[in-house]
């Protein structure tokens, strides 16, 4: 049972036209179950009915004719109950609905499951058979569990449209095609996809037409000549350790490269017009395909050294073509999970937007497109990414919406969006030199959170006050190695400088997590709960030691540095560092550096550390709410996961009632508060967080004029009047309509809410 599971969906799976996936479920189903007849009803939220969609054994010339409300039949019962319905005789059920002209009076045992992804029937999954029994245990519970399996590849279907249009035009070409993720950074963008491949990901690799022909099939001649060089290699180096059976797969490799059949099939494929790296990626993955369905285990398990030998190929073009790719004017860069490094690439003045299928609005490469003001969408679990290169996009980073090849009406809708939010802008850019004051004259300090020295000039021009999270692991992860103190130092002066007199919080190194560094990779089952921020750097004091020496070195005749310690979850991590930091600064007196003393600070992000804010505050000169990963952690969402992202929520009663806490207790210990996770940078938050006490909010530059206009529009009565009406409420969700409330009573377009709804 599990290997036909393992077939079917893989099978599924590797069809491109839907129409026919659907025609292969019923097929290999009825195989699989030995039934008569399989069947699939799609819903059509449209029409609010089931439709006789595909079939095996019922008659196919009306699929797509007929179909059946959610009050009628047993499929329709099927839908609405939301399980399996399995019935020796169909005919007898009081729901039994009759369908003129499918045939299905000649069946009577039934059994029907429901296909449900994401909460959402997208349809129902029917066998018959004309014996009069019911289907047995084990039958009900492959057909459940195949339906489940195969909800993901239907809902993928629906959401690129494919189910209802012409199964020949290629998915990425689709006009008006809709994909929905999450709106990371608001804000429109219309321009043209580009796709980012990470290294040797051969499912990522985009399908692009080849520039010229004969340097596509140079390249991939070159390439295999290089792989080919190296497993030799590797084959002699090895060869007295290697016992025969190991030695052979080298063999087999090797075998590989010189067959013919495989370099051919590439070839051809390019000499029709597809680039190198999409020619071997298609043919490598049409191969590893067969090989998994093969019934041989030996054999099926050959689909990994196809894999493996693809990717080192690909791995050679990739390293070729680098610094070759040209961006468009207006440039979307897609990518299955884009990476900080990938945004780099692009030049700043032809990026307008970003599309990740994985990640959320917490991700950090999110927040490193806030803070260049960037739109964003993250987690479109449904794009086909690989296949939309250069394709015409529309993203709105509001609804989190991306649309490829739009349509006039669309196109001239989204362009007066566009000019809208230009508007907007302006008039904000005019709060630039007023201070950031409530109605009533209560004075919020707001300051920026950076991490490259090119988000300075963008922070200044925005007005921020200073800095209230330098994110210092930002340079460390655009390097090929760990900075010297030198090289640190520099770094950390000139940003010191950009801002003197105003404060510099630069925290510590907060790598782990997502946040990894290519030479110091960090391999771990549960990222978030391991080796993260300070417990990585008390590990390392050698490192930890010489970021400090450079920012208290950077600090001389300036004296506006502060140093902030993130991730700690216990006052002995917090003495331990503090300890290492009176000792650092003490040797550079020592040495004849003339520095004061930086004030020092914890980040309060995990929840340990809210329940022990007072001695944490007692040991240090201030506290800063690391607000994204304190919700992460108390609500246990990974921040990252975008299959979990509708329930990551900062406006969650938990969170409010931790960050009241928090304030309470600095103001009991008379120490300096302020918050920079996003929640600073959230226009309606910023009222309820104002009303709580904080006095410093720090947020990506992006989002500081909005911020300064609405709490410019507020008193501080009606701050507090809102937080303890807020406080009383039981969900996230009545929260944030209260707040959103607010900002649209006063007068605040979607341009300042928090969500859509
Ligand atoms: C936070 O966790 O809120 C924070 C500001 O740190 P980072 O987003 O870098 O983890
Ligand atoms: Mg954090």
């Amino acid at each position: 049972m599990l290997n036909s599971l393992r077939r079917i969906v893989q099978e599924v799976n590797s069809v491109k036209n839907y129409a026919e996936a659907l025609k292969l479920i019923v097929d290999r189903v009825a195989e699989a179950m030995n039934t008569d007849v399989c069947t699939i009803y799609m819903w059509d939220e449209n029409a609010q009915r089931f439709f006789f969609t595909a079939t095996r054994g019922l008659n196919q010339d009306l699929c797509g004719k007929l179909s059946l409300a959610r009050d009628e039949g047993l499929v329709g019962l099927v839908g609405v109950r939301e399980e399996p319905l399995n019935l020796e005789r169909a005919d007898a059920h009081p729901r039994f609905h009759y369908m003129e002209g499918i045939g299905e009076e000649l069946y009577s045992a039934f059994l029907g499951v429901p296909i449900i992804h994401q909460r959402r029937v997208l349809g129902v999954l029917v066998v018959q058979q004309a014996a009069r029994r019911r289907f047995d245990e084990a039958e009900e519970a492959f057909l459940v569990t195949l339906s489940a399996q195969l909800a993901g590849v239907i809902a993928h279907a629906e959401a690129s449209g494919a189910l209802h249009d012409d199964p020949n035009v290629e998915l990425g070409q689709r006009p008006n095609a809709k994909f929905q993720g999450l709106g990371a950074v608001r804000g429109t963008a219309i321009g043209t996809a580009v796709v980012a491949s990470p290294q040797a990901n051969l499912e990522a690799v985009p399908s692009r037409p080849a520039g010229d022909i004969n340097s596509e099939i140079e390249r991939y001649n070159r390439a295999i000549d290089a792989v080919r060089m190296d497993i030799w290699k590797l084959r002699e180096k090895l060869s007295s350790q290697l016992r025969p059976e190991e030695r052979a797969l080298f063999d087999v490799y090797l075998g590989m490269l010189n067959d013919n059949a495989l370099g051919n099939e590439v070839l051809a494929r390019i000499r029709g017009g597809e680039w190198a790296q999409g020619a071997l990626a298609s043919v490598i993955l049409e191969h590893v395909r067969t090989f998994e369905l093969m019934e041989d285990a030996y054999l099926r398990e050959r689909a990994v050294d196809v894999k493996d030998l693809g990717r080192r190929v690909l791995s050679y073009m990739q390293n070729a073509n680098q610094g070759e790719q040209e961006y468009p004017a207006n440039t979307i860069l897609v990518g299955e999970e884009l990476t900080a490094s990938m945004l780099g690439e692009v030049p700043k003045d032809k990026l307008i937007g970003l599309v990740s299928v994985r990640g959320s609005g917490n991700s950090h490469v999110a927040i490193m497109a806030r803070a260049m003001g960037i739109p964003t969408v993250m987690g479109v679990m449904e794009l086909p990414f690989a296949r939309l290169e250069g394709c015409q996009l529309i993203l709105d980073g509001y609804a989190g919406t991306v649309y490829a090849n739009p349509g006039d009406e669309l196109l001239q809708y989204f362009c007066e969006m566009l000019e809208i939010e230009r508007q907007e802008i302006d008039a904000l850019a005019e709060l630039r030199d007023l201070p950031c004051e409530t109605l009533d004259g209560q004075r919020i300090e707001l300051v920026v959170n950076t991490g490259l020295n090119s988000d300075v000039s963008r922070s200044l021009d925005h007005g921020a006050e200073g800095v209230g999270l330098y994110r210092t692991e930002m340079p460390f992860m655009i390097r090929e190695r760990f900075p010297s103190e030198e090289e640190q130092r520099r770094i950390y002066r000139e940003h010191l400088k950009a801002f003197a007199p105003n404060p510099v919080t630069m925290r510590t190194l907060d790598i782990g997590g997502d946040k990894a560094l290519p030479y110091f990779p960090i391999e771990e089952e549960n990222p978030f709960l391991g080796w993260r921020g300070i417990r990585v750097t008390l590990d390392h004091p050698e490192i930890f030691l010489v970021q400090l020496r450079a920012m208290i070195r950077a600090n001389e005749g300036l004296g506006n540095l502060k140093i902030m310690l993130p991730m700690i979850s216990n006052v002995s991590e917090l003495d331990d560092s503090l300890e290492l930091i009176r000792r650092c600064y003490d040797e550079l007196i020592d040495e004849g550096i003339e520095s004061p003393m930086p004030k020092l600070g914890v980040m309060v992000e995990v929840p340990a550390a809210v329940y022990q804010a007072r001695q944490l505050a007692r040991r240090v000169d201030f506290l800063s709410v690391g607000s994204n990963d304190l919700t992460q952690y108390l609500l246990a969402v990974d921040r990252n996961n975008a299959r979990v992202a509708d329930l990551y929520h900062q406006y969650h009663p938990a969170v409010l009632q931790a960050l009241v806490k928090i304030a309470q207790d600095a103001r009991l210990e008379g120490k300096e508060l302020s918050i920079c996770g996003e929640l600073a940078g959230d226009p309606g938050a910023s009222i309820l967080l104002a009303g709580m006490g904080y006095r410093t909010l720090s947020m990506s530059a992006n989002n500081l004029p909005r911020v300064k206009s609405v709490l410019r529009q507020v008193s501080m009565a009606q701050a507090k009047d809102m937080l303890h009406r807020v406080l009383e409420m039981d969900s996230a969700r009545d929260v944030q309509r209260s707040v959103d409330g607010l900002l649209r009573e006063l007068g605040l377009s979607r341009m300042f809410q928090s969500s859509d709804d």
